[in-house]
């Protein structure tokens, strides 16, 4: 299949612009004969059912959490990017576009990395006059700081709490239309098919997770705003419930699924403690603004920080990358942290781990400074490590964040099937192989409040839609399969709880598709990974039965997903023989362990089409082409 990316003709500044005047329109009265299904209320989905609602289409908003409120983008610390320039401190969109494209390792598309840019600041416009409470600065403008890749002040947060304020923010936009009846809302219900009647995406198969019961939602379109995989590895930061499902399922009804491998590995988490844990925890990159990254010179130095005097102390980034410091991107963070705790150097009782020192902001400024800025994030440091981080220096290690892959789209969101949009994290989005810090809640926002509902109005007008009921037969087939899938779950009996074969995946995942990839632990992954899979059909305990509530059947219907998509993440991960981002080959390395890509085998999106259960996926490339930056060796010395 020949990938269309759609994006518009004429130069860089101009496209989207352009693009919006050359869309079609559809009148403010025939709008209301238009629906879509939105699934998911994250950022994404929020704002775009509110959005959609907004200029009168009939929406269907799902999600599996009781309030739209309790999506995972709640749990977003730092801040949202914009290039507003308050700071005075040389800003412009320009400069943002270059910073996320650089970031990104070139592994994303100039046009529509510009158009994120150019549309950024008005988010936060929005989000302003919505009532979200912007940190301000004395004389009452809105306070910035930076984050890692930048050189420039331009991340607007609400302490360590913006993606919660944000949320709301959509929230109350998206209740407002709950409240005039234009979005109709349905809580607690899980995605579990797609339904494409005729090659397009006309509907969805959920199941009702109070009641086991199987629903359909018919509409002219279909949005996909379900978010990230990180859970793929089991640990992560992630929400605990953040999975993969509704985008698999998607990818197994013909939407490919793009450069899969990317995955962010965040430099500052509390590390892992034990065997039972679950999750993981964010220490916000905001942090790095004030916080200083070190080991002790000494291998195996067992001193308590305090007792390490300043000329034994390694601040390695300050040392290694000069110009950015201790705000080098995460990927360049991260594996620079495993690599001091590989050698020896790692801090903390299990020596996987390195400090993130607040000493001198605290001489600098007062406790009270920090406390007004990161308070919040102390706070929960202190609660889950029982160390007082104001006294002394965090550790931290890295973990799987953030996923820059996710469902293919062009430049107007939809996706290889017709009227599937995805937005948000769900879709491979404008980061490339690496995110910057801050830029996930500008492109789930974007994407929502300013680029959907243009793009979904053109699809809309240009479009015939034949008048559909949930019982036409591509529904009841769906609903058909789906019941036999959960049958098939409970009926395996076996004696592993499907945590534990999580658990099981997980550890494969971070061995040997982590945070550092080669070609002999990509292989034994994809040996590994059907192994387990196997065990999960022949030995997983899936208990209780399917009309009514279910953890342990939710919980196998994600994990049965994941360990699909595993394969394909380390197939990806192996047919890309470059480090790129968040993708690191051990083969592929500068002599100063920078990541090494090759630009003239592998400047392509790696778009991933289902063939069989049995057979290889099919790989689509969509080649990437730079007209406004050269590319270069990512350098931040
Ligand atoms: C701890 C943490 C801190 C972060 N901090 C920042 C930050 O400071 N700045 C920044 O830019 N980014 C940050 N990020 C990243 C950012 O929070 C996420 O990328 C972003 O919020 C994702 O938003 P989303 O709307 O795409 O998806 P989500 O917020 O993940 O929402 C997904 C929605 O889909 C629903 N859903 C999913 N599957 C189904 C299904 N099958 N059926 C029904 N409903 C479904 C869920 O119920 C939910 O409503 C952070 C991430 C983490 C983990």
């Amino acid at each position: 299949m020949m990938l269309e990316s759609k994006i518009p003709d004429g130069p860089l500044e101009k496209k989207w612009s352009s693009h919006c005047f050359n869309m079609k329109l559809v009148n403010p009265s025939n709008r209301r004969k238009y629906s879509a299904i939105v699934v998911g209320t994250g950022l994404a989905g929020a704002s775009a059912a509110a959005s959609l609602a907004e200029l009168g289409y009939k929406v269907i908003s799902i999600s599996y959490h009781e309030s739209p409120r309790r999506a995972h983008s709640i749990a977003a610390q730092g801040g949202i990017n914009a290039p507003k320039n308050y700071a005075n401190d040389g800003d412009s969109v320009y400069r943002l576009f270059y910073d996320t494209l650089k970031g990104g390792d070139y592994r994303a598309r100039e046009a529509n990395v510009y158009r994120l840019a150019e549309v950024s600041g008005i988010i936060i416009d929005q989000c302003v006059a919505q009532g979200v409470p912007f940190a301000r600065d004395y004389a009452g403008y809105l306070d910035m700081r930076s984050f890692g890749g930048a050189q420039v002040s331009r991340t607007f947060y609400a302490r360590g709490q913006t993606g919660q304020q944000l949320l709301l923010g959509a929230y109350s936009a998206l209740s407002r239309q709950i409240g005039a009846g234009t979005v109709k809302f349905f809580d607690r219900r899980e995605m579990m098919e797609l339904v494409v009647v005729d090659g397009m995406a006309r509907g969805v198969i959920c199941r009702n997770l109070r009641t086991g019961v199987m629903e359909s939602y018919v509409a002219d379109a279909v949005i996909l705003a379900t978010g990230g995989y990180g859970n793929t590895f089991y640990l992560s930061t992630m929400a605990k419930a953040s999975n993969a499902t509704a985008i698999w399922r998607a990818y197994k009804k013909g939407a490919f699924f793009a450069n899969p491998c990317f995955t962010q590995i965040h430099p500052t988490c509390i590390p892992v403690s034990g065997d039972y844990q679950s999750k993981l925890t964010l220490m916000s990159e905001s942090l790095r603004n004030d916080g200083r990254i070190w080991v002790p010179k000494k291998q195996g130095d067992s001193r308590a920080p305090s007792q390490i005097p300043e000329d034994e102390r390694d601040y390695y980034l300050e040392r290694l990358y000069p110009s950015f410091g201790n705000l080098v991107p995460r990927d360049v963070a991260s594996r620079r942290a495993k690599e001091m705790c590989d050698k020896g150097f790692g801090v903390g009782k299990t020596k996987m781990a390195v400090y993130l020192d607040f000493t001198d902001a605290i001489k600098r400024n007062g406790k009270h400074w920090i406390e007004e800025k990161y308070g919040n994030l102390f706070d929960m440091y202190h609660e889950i490590t029982a160390e007082d981080p104001y006294a002394d220096p965090m550790r931290i290690y890295p973990a799987v964040h953030y996923t820059m892959g996710g469902l293919w789209v062009d430049y107007n969101l939809m996706s290889t099937i017709p009227g599937l949009f995805v937005i948000g994290e769900a879709n491979f989005s404008d980061h490339g192989a690496n995110r910057l810090g801050a830029s996930a809640l500008m492109q789930g926002l974007a994407d929502g409040y300013f680029i959907l509902p243009y793009t979904i109005s053109d699809y809309f007008a240009r479009t015939k839609f034949s008048s559909l009921a949930t019982d036409h037969p591509e529904f009841t087939k769906a609903k058909k399969g789906l019941a036999e899938r959960i049958g098939r779950f409970l009926a395996i009996k076996g004696k592993q709880p499907v945590n534990e074969i999580h658990k099981k995946l997980g550890k494969i995942m971070w061995d040997f598709v982590g945070m550092e990839r080669n070609e002999k632990g990509l292989k034994k992954a994809l040996k590994l990974i059907p192994e387990i899979k196997k065990e999960f059909w022949t030995d997983a305990n899936v208990i209780g039965d399917s009309d009514n509530l279910n953890v342990e059947l939710e919980k196998a219907g994600r994990i049965a997903d994941f360990l699909e998509l595993a394969e394909l993440l380390a197939f990806d991960a192996l047919h890309r023989k470059e480090s790129c981002g968040g993708h690191f080959r051990e083969e592929c390395q500068t002599p100063e362990g920078e990541a090494l890509r090759n630009d003239k085998k592998y400047a392509y999106t790696a778009a991933w089409e289902f063939t069989s259960d049995d057979k290889e996926p099919k790989l689509n490339k969509e080649p990437l082409t730079f007209e406004y930056v050269k590319l270069s060796e990512r350098s931040y010395k």
